[in-house]
This record gives C-alpha cells, structure tokens and sequence, in this order.
C-alpha cells in the first residue's frame, strides 16, 4: 500500500473507531442478524483482481457491523462483561505493526523482555509473592492446559518420552476441581490423553463452593484404590456464580498428600489488586500455579490470558525442544520454550499500556466500582417482591430470577424476559442453572459502564414482569 494510503486509511479507522467508541449506545448489543445473513451477503471467492481500501472498508460499516455482538456495549451484561480500552486497541495497533514472533530472543528481544517486567508488576499488584514467574498465553482454557502438562511431567512417569498409551505401568491419574469448575478443566484432560474419566467433579455446598471435606475423601478413596492425584484445581470467582472456593483448605489437602495446585482465578484475579478483596484469595500464595486473564476484566484486548507459575524449570522441562534451526549460542531465555506454541504474540505490550495509562489506583478504582455497581444492583433485586437473587456476589456478578406471585413455571418466564431482553438490543443478559433453577446473570465489567445503565436494565426487568403477568 502506498504510504499516502496507509496514512489517509489508517487515520480513517482510528476516527471510525473513536466514533464507533462513542456511538456504541446507540447499537443493539446483541447483533440483530439471523444466521447466515453475513455469509449470504459475502463472495464465495476471493476477488481475482485486488481490491481499493476505501471499497474494503465501506463494508465493514454496511456488512460487518451488523453482525457484531458489542463486547464492549456497557449493557453487555451476559457470560462475563469484558470491554477493551482505547489504550488496548492501541497496543493492538503497534503490536500488528510489528508482527513478531517471539520464540528466540533475538527475534523479539521487545517481547522477551517486557512481559516479565510488566507480569512482575501484575504479580505484585495481585499480592501474589515474588516466587511467582507469569508468562502470557491466549486464553485461560490454555494456560490451564500447561499448568495440567507442568503437573503430569512433575510426576517423573516418562510421559514426555514414552506417552500413555499402551503402558499398563501407569496408575489411573486424578484431577479434582469441583462441580462448579469451568469446561476448559474437561476439555484439558481430554487433549491430555488423561480421558475424562479421571476428572473428578467434587460436590459444592449451598454458596456453590467446593466442599473440601468431600475432596479430602476423594483423594482418600482414590488413594486407597491405587490411583495417582495429579493435580486439583480450585476456583476462586467460578463462570457460573463468581463462587470461591477456600484455596487455604485445598492447598492443606494438596501438601499433605503431595499434589499439584492449580488455581483458576481467569475471571476474579484481576479483583485481586483491590485491597479490600484480599480474603478471596487466600492460599494463592501457596499454589503451584494461577491463571488469570486481563483480557476479562482488566480492560486489555482479547486475547491475553497470565499463567503464573513458581517453577519456571518445570515448564520449560515440560516443552522445551529445540530444532536445529532454531539452536542459538546466547544465554538468554527463549519464549518458545515455555509452551505448546512456536511463536507467539507480542501480547505484553497492550497490557503495559494498560497498567501505565490506568495506573494501579485507576485499575483499583474501576473494578472496586464494578463491584460497588452490582452490589447495589443485588441491593434492588433483594427490596422487590417480584425478584430474588440465588447467590451471594462476592465480586461484580449478580445471579436472580424474577418470582412474581401467580408464575407456575418460574424458567420458562425467566427464560422468556431474557430471551425478550436479549432481542431488544437493549442490553444483553446470560443465564446459568443453579440448583436446578433457571438463573439471570447480570454482569458488570465493562469500563464504560454507569449506574444508569444498571438502571436501564432494571427497569426493563421490571416492565418485562409487569407487562408478561
Ligand atoms: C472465562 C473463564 C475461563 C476460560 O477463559 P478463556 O480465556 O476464554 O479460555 C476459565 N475459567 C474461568 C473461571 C473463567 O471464568
């Protein structure tokens, strides 16, 4: 592209982006398309001949953006409400531009280097001890994925060289995380080869935590039956409810019986730098390894999820392997040696934007009010007749349902005012089931969101309950 081009284009998408920042209210949160209409309306080649910028980019306005669900919409309140800030979108710019790969040092000493300096910096602002060394990936389902790798190489059964299958040597392995635990547990131990039939879902008790006297019989059981704990894996902040596991008692039972602890805070660790929630996550300071994932809740672009581990060595035992072609002379530290991946993203950048522009009292503030915005929320759904909430909010996610008196089917009218909601383009709630009821989550995360948005969503609920009694 001609450098006139690149120029005009380039200062084009940065308005088109600074307007749609600003216009967003005015867009349905949910996209309106039905499935297929994108796909419909595309070629089904690529053009013969190369196309004008300017053609390009009239059809992300006309075909594109309709078919956007707005992530960063201060009324997306379902799964978990994540929302990128302008200074992300920049990192996101440069780190493009640069298009490195970090594997070797020398061909991305910028990377290499940075993402320990700015994961220190995470690490001690998340009270997390100076044993902790971060490295970034693209998603939590994937740093858990190497933090289970880390824990089946630290069992010494000479998996790396010889594999599973065909061996009758090899115990059944366990892994333990609790009823409430994400699919990304299930879906690691499958791609593992440890089958899932060695996941072991422990009960959780009525604030949806894991009961760690069933998880201490478990292993007792298993124990005595000849198996092998490989690793257990406690949540603090669990997908369905933000429920928090007691990581203090999990980690007893680990160092009792020698197992590897892997906590998943993806969505609750960023509230780990705010003083006051320190009590959550208690026992951190005890686990093998910690994932947690700025991309959800520290206003840092997908993807950049943080896997902190306290032995470096063993993750680097576990995937390092080193072609010919990529043999250097240098001492330095090779970022591919630390995972599945050859390459990866120069990731760190977007996340030193963050925390340099924010500031930690800028961060602290804004998820301190995140959870100041849901309590209040929670406060609305406990003064009504016509709602109750069905979990306690520790963090900055509400779970309620309506109960209007004369409803004889409580899920399916909660089902229906979502499902309304939802196709409003108002705002955007999820749902979950918890004790078997149908659930609303109401989530709070995104840095554009108000009180009055709240608000909105409220008295949508409210006049959902009224108009369908
Ligand atoms: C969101 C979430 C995950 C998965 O996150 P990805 O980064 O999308 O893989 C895992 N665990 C918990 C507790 C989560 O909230």
């Amino acid at each position: 592209m001609p450098k006139e081009d690149f120029r005009k284009f380039g200062h084009e998408i940065v308005d088109w982006i600074a307007d749609y920042f600003e216009r967003m209210e005015t867009l349905p949160v949910l996209s309106q398309n039905a499935p297929n209409d994108l796909k419909n309306a595309l070629p089904t080649s690529a053009p013969e001949q190369g196309e004008d910028f300017g053609a390009i980019f009239a059809d992300v306005e006309k075909l594109i953006l309709p078919a956007v669900t707005h992530w960063n919409h201060p009324n997306f309140h379902g799964l978990f409400s994540t929302s990128t800030s302008s200074v992300g979108v920049f990192g996101e710019m440069l780190s493009s531009a640069f298009d490195m790969k970090a594997m070797l040092w020398r061909t991305s000493p910028a990377s290499t280097e940075l993402e320990p300096v700015v994961l220190d910096w995470l690490r001690q602002m998340m009270n997390l001890p100076a044993d902790f060394s971060g490295i970034i990936y693209d998603t939590a389902s994937i740093s858990t994925l190497h933090a289970i790798a880390m824990a089946r190489e630290k069992l010494n059964l000479g998996i790396r060289e010889r594999g599973m299958s065909g061996r009758t040597d090899l115990p059944l392995l366990r892994v333990y995380c609790s009823e409430q635990t994400h699919s990304s547990i299930d879906k690691a131990v499958i791609l593992l080869g440890l089958g899932q039939k060695s996941l072991v879902k422990i009960p959780t008790n009525e604030r949806f935590e894991m009961d760690t006297e069933k998880l201490r019989e478990a292993i007792a059981d298993d124990l005595a039956a000849g198996h092998l704990p490989l690793c257990v894996i406690p949540t603090v902040g669990t997908t369905s409810s933000s429920s928090v596991d007691n990581v203090e008692r999990v980690a007893d039972i680990c160092e009792r019986n020698d197992i590897f602890l892997h906590v998943d805070t993806a969505y609750a660790g960023s509230a780990a730098i705010v003083p006051e929630f320190q009590h959550y996550f208690k026992g951190l300071e005890r686990a093998d390894s910690i994932v947690t994932n700025p991309h959800k809740w520290l206003f840092t672009p997908f993807d950049l999820s943080v896997l902190y581990v306290k032995d470096l060595d063993l993750l680097k035992r576990t995937f390092s392997l080193v072609a010919e072609y990529l043999k250097v002379t240098e001492t330095v530290t090779n970022q591919m040696d630390y995972g599945i991946q050859l390459g990866r993203r120069f990731r760190s950048l977007k996340l030193w934007f963050v925390m340099r522009y924010f500031g930690q009292e800028g961060l602290i503030e804004r998820i301190r009010e995140h959870c100041r915005l849901a309590r209040f929320f929670a406060s609305w759904v406990d003064n009504s007749e016509d709602f109750e909430m069905l979990a306690p909010v520790p963090f900055a996610l509400c779970c309620f349902r309506a109960c209007p008196q004369g409803v004889d089917d409580p899920d399916a009218f909660n089902e229906k005012i979502m499902n309304e909601i939802n196709a409003s383009g108002e705002a955007y709630l999820s749902h979950t089931k918890l004790d078997g009821k149908f659930t609303l989550r109401l989530s709070v995360g995104s840095i554009r969101v108000e009180e009055r948005h709240l608000r909105k969503v409220w008295d949508l609920l409210n006049e959902k309950v009224n108009a369908d009694l």
